[in-house]
């Protein structure tokens, strides 16, 4: 085969794309991945600034869940050092461990009683559409008046979905936390999270496929309603390539625009175009000579207006800063947390919460603020309200964030998407001659 005949073309190196393409190749498909940037990783990527470690998104990693055993089963390097304990949130002056002692009990309590109301509720998809059900907030306040529980139950959900309570709907949070592994251990990847997907890059290259960065795909052609190839714009020309079927991980919406939506039924576009509510995120990654937080792995919080975490890199990673100092991130989820926010007052809110909450923050090197939205989200769906995977073309797939599994978030979801569309791909032998 010629490099520009494949039998599996990856649009995008998103966590959902590496880890379809490493699953892929793994099974003997001639893999390409064509990834418009420079690197490896999507919203999960890494750059260095002054010799400082900088996760351009996503930083905390799920240990022992279906991340790891993605690596494990394509035989890649899964490098996370564990945080122990995972999280701790700053109550009146006390960080505590929410999932021991007192406090422990109250959530248990809260969400095993919340999750017996869900018991009752129809099944998912039978019920209200999710922007009419329950808020894990309205859900909460039935319980409890403490503005300290209603705070960790904010972020709660800013950490794990990326949105605020108000806006996350209560089955979605209650069938997390009861049903999925709900992010109890995880870490840090020394190398940044950028490390993971190197990894995987190497995987679909060890297996004869190979990943082009710098390059963008333009068009996924169609012919008689399937993709046969694409037109990539690669090294200042435009190179067509063939390919047997294709894995989209640049979100449903801008797939459509690869295709064109004249290929696909109207209530599909339809769909597609008013499920596109991306949320957003405000980071500051700061460093300081002194250790500003004892948590080893997430500090949050039960009292901010914004800030929902604050990631203590160096306490695992100290390959992350230059030597002497520690790095950290402060994540915040802006109000509204879905649609259009006014980001320097948000911006401002999150930095006025560091203040207050970090002793030193003010002393801080700020090294970057980021606000991450629209085409760059850190969900391109909120969970809930995801998109089906597969299309109405047969042999076109997503993969990523905007169609995760209900009740799932972040990395983990991304993963499980790649591993449920290249399991369907396998058992229907698609694109492999027939016996
Ligand atoms: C600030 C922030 C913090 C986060 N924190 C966490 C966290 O701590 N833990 C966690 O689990 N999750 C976190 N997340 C969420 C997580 O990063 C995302 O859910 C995940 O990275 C999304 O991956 P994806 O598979 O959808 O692909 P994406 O990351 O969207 O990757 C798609 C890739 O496709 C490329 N592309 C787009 N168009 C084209 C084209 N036409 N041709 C070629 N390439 C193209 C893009 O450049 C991109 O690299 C965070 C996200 C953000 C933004």
């Amino acid at each position: 085969m010629s490099e520009n005949m494949w039998d599996a073309l990856v649009v995008g190196a998103g966590v959902g794309g590496l880890c379809a393409a490493a699953r892929l190749s793994h099974h003997g498909y001639r893999t390409l991945v064509v990834e418009r940037l420079d690197r490896v990783g999507g919203r999960a990527s890494t750059e260095k600034l002054d010799g400082f470690t900088i996760n351009t998104g996503a930083v905390v990693v799920e240990i022992g869940g279906i991340t790891e055993q993605t690596f494990e089963e394509v035989g890649a390097k899964f490098e996370v050092r564990p945080a122990d304990p995972p999280i701790l949130y700053r109550i009146n002056g006390r960080d505590v461990d929410i999932n021991a002692g007192g406090w422990g009990l109250l959530i248990s309590q809260l969400t095993r009683h919340g999750a017996r109301t869900l018991a009752s509720v129809a099944a998912h998809g039978d019920g209200d559409p999710p922007d009419r059900e329950p808020s894990t907030a309205e859900w909460v306040r039935r319980y409890t008046k403490n503005d300290a529980v209603q705070g960790i139950f904010r972020n709660m959900c800013g950490s794990i979905f990326a949105v605020g309570s108000e806006e996350l709907p209560a089955r979605v949070f209650l069938t997390y936390f009861t049903r999925k592994a709900a992010f109890k251990k995880f870490g840090f990847c020394p190398e940044g999270t950028i490390g993971l997907w190197r990894s995987l890059a190497d995987v679909v290259e060890r297996n004869g496929g190979q990943v082009w960065l710098n390059s963008e795909v333009r068009r996924l052609h169609i012919e008689n309603d399937r993709v046969t190839g694409a037109s990539i714009r690669r090294d200042g020309e435009t190179v067509e390539v063939t390919c047997a079927f294709a894995v989209s991980d640049i979100g449903p919406s801008a797939t459509l625009d690869l295709v064109g939506p004249e290929h696909f039924p109207p209530d599909y576009v339809g769909s597609v175009l008013q499920r596109d509510l991306p949320c957003g995120m405000i980071s500051v990654n700061f460093a300081s000579r002194e250790p500003l937080i004892k948590a080893p792995g997430l500090l949050s919080f039960a009292r901010t207006r914004r800030l929902c975490y604050v990631a203590n890199f160096t306490a695992t990673c100290p390959e992350m800063a230059p030597e002497g100092w520690h790095l950290y991130v402060g994540a915040g989820v802006p109000k509204p947390s879905v649609g259009d926010f006014d980001a320097e007052a948000e911006t401002a809110l999150v930095l006025q919460d560091l203040r207050e909450e970090i002793p030193g923050f003010e002393q801080a090197r700020i090294l970057s603020i980021a606000v991450t939205r629209d085409e760059w989200p850190p969900q391109r769906a909120v969970a809930g309200y995801d998109l089906p995977h597969d299309t109405p073309i047969a042999n076109l797939w997503n993969v990523g964030d905007a169609v995760k599994e209900y009740a799932n978030g972040g990395i983990t979801a991304c993963v499980e998407t790649a591993k449920i569309v290249v399991d369907e791909i396998v058992a229907a032998n698609v694109g492999r001659a027939g016996p």
